[in-house]
């Protein structure tokens, strides 16, 4: 028998126009390229995302194409994203750190049509322009006043979507429609694509506005300086039209005075960004003898928390950290790190040590982790193992099939990250399956930095790893194993990596040893070398 209740489809169109019927004077507070803040409500964005909705239909755009952008957090890079899924198309974040050569390379994967981007990127753009056939029309984020000269026949998107009109239907599509696209680096060559559905973006939205999760409401001011194309700011873009809560949006300055400045004069409540963000901050606050009297809550994810982050939040500025784990291809909050029932008249120190784990997964996201014959390894909080994940909001395969099956029998994919549980379900991550470097919360690919090294004539095997760095938290060290009878100089090689990786790819070190350890099937023994060089310290630390 059947149930005979609504069949209310979850696309994302709908948080929009929730957000515009009952929050309608909410308000979406930009710092522009330009410097000047622009205030902006979710009323006006309805309409605005209406119009691009109109200018996309008008360029030929619809369901499952693909549009892409290249933009900070912005109310006009939101405008682009609900206008482009309220139509079925998929918006695609293309992360603007990545060398040039790899957002081409991404782009034509994608076979994006057109490419919306913020005028900082405009060098990039017109580098790859001959090299992205598919991409039809260009829009700069500007006005007619600040539009900068170019060559691509671009338009400011202030004129694109000026007049347009806004009866454009939106949702007429079933909800497992294709929505949003962002590519991660994996450990193996190219970067592959996390094709979100509404259904997937509207129940990870639910998932996290859960008080255990985000849990943010109308009242709440949310900062989020994590970036639209990192993950869909951990779904922030989504959550808070949904719950009404006011956004401030920094534009592409993440300093720290750029970011108390908006802490302060907003009065924001909540903010979310990786470590390194936050250590820029805090050297902030500390030079200046500042507090940060508004700010309640501060979501801290990408890679783990420095306890001197944590206790700094915690202790000097009475503001509840709340760390996270997720990836991009869990939408991509999995756990959160609220304080549980038994951990509330905790010691300092005991609560300071739970909160230096992942967190606990919300309802909506199921985690197991198993040992290397995939079988169920104890809670006990100490036993790792690899993590596995399920839900409506994981990933069941990548974009055009890269990459093969990446879930089991039972649907639960592998994370690549090694972890434990306790049994209290809070999740701690030991160390990660990955070989890929985490700089700043951003990857940084191993194999790309080795593949060049290898080529050098006088290299024979060539290994890149993470050292820990006290500001972005791990840099490459650069492993040199000479070709017999060569020797190779640190300069030698820094110049063979000049201009093929992007700059803050390039290693903070290198170093020459004998013998690269190889595993059993003949691939690098990363682990082994991490090991080696664990204390190793960099000349930039
Ligand atoms: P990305 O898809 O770029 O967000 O990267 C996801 C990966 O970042 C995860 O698989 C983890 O290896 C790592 N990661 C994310 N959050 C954390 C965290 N809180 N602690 C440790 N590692 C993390």
């Amino acid at each position: 028998m059947k149930g005979l209740m609504q069949d209310w489809q979850l696309t994302t169109n709908k948080i929009l126009e929730h957000a515009k019927r009952i929050n309608p004077t909410r308000e979406i507070v930009t710092r522009r390229v330009e410097g000047n803040i622009e205030r902006t409500t979710y009323g006006d964005l309805f309409d605005m995302s209406k119009q691009v909705s109109t200018a996309l239909q008008d360029e030929g755009i619809g369901l499952g194409d693909r549009v892409a952008t290249l933009g900070w957090n912005s109310e006009r890079h939101m405008a682009s994203w609900y206008g482009a899924m309220g139509i079925g198309a998929v918006l695609h974040t293309v992360n603007p750190r990545l060398h040039p050569e790899q957002i081409a390379w991404i782009i034509n994967h994608a076979e994006d049509k057109v490419l919306i981007f913020d005028k900082t990127f405009l060098p990039i753009v017109e580098a790859i322009k001959d090299n992205i056939p598919t991409v039809k029309s260009f829009v700069i984020y500007a006005g007619a006043d600040t539009m900068p000269e170019n060559t691509l026949g671009a338009v400011p998107f202030d004129i694109w979507i000026d007049g347009r009109s806004q009866n454009v239907r939106w949702g007429d599509f079933p909800e497992d429609t294709a929505c949003g696209l962002c590519y991660t680096s994996g450990t193996t060559g190219d970067p592959k694509g996390v094709l979100y559905s509404h259904r997937s973006n509207v129940l990870h939205t639910m998932i996290t506005m859960q008080r255990d999760a985000i849990g943010m409401g109308a009242n709440d001011v949310v900062l989020p300086v994590v970036p639209m194309f990192h993950a869909n700011a951990w779904g922030l873009t989504f959550s808070c039209p949904a719950t009404g809560a006011n956004m401030v949006m920094p534009g592409a300055q993440m300093d720290g005075a750029s970011i108390y400045e908006l802490l302060d004069t907003e009065k924001v409540t909540i903010t979310a960004a990786v470590p390194t963000v936050w250590l820029m901050l805090l050297t902030y606050l500390q030079e200046n003898d500042l507090k940060l009297p508004h700010l309640n809550k501060v979501i801290i994810g990408g890679s783990a928390v420095p306890e001197k982050i944590l206790r700094a939040f915690e202790e000097d500025y009475e503001v509840d950290v709340v760390h996270a784990w997720g990836m991009t291809e869990t939408s991509p909050l999995g756990t959160l790190g609220t304080l549980p029932p038994h951990m509330l008249d905790a010691d300092i120190d005991t609560r300071m040590a739970q909160k230096l784990k992942q967190g606990r997964p919300p309802f909506g996201v199921e985690l197991k982790i198993v040992d290397d014959e995939h079988n169920d390894v104890a809670w006990d909080g100490e036993t790792s193992g690899r993590l596995l994940v399920r839900g409506p909001g994981i990933a069941a395969a990548y974009f055009k099939g890269a990459g093969g099956k990446v879930v089991d029998e039972d649907n639960w994919f592998d994370t690549g990250d090694v972890a434990n549980m306790d049994q209290y379900g809070t999740m701690q991550i030991t160390d990660r399956a990955k070989d890929v470097i985490k700089s700043g919360g951003e990857w940084i690919s191993s194999i790309d930095i080795e593949n060049i090294a290898v080529g050098h004539p006088k290299v024979a095997n060539a290994a890149a790893i993470g050292v820990y760095h006290p500001k972005w938290d791990e840099r490459p060290l650069l492993i040199i194993q000479p070709v017999e009878g060569e020797t190779p100089s640190k300069e030698e090689i820094f110049a063979a990596l000049e201009g093929k990786i992007a700059k803050w790819w390039t290693p903070d070190d290198i170093t020459f040893v004998d013998n690269i350890p190889l595993g059993a099937t003949g691939k690098i023994n990363k682990l082994a070398l991490r090991d080696t060089f664990k204390d190793y310290k960099l000349p930039t630390a």
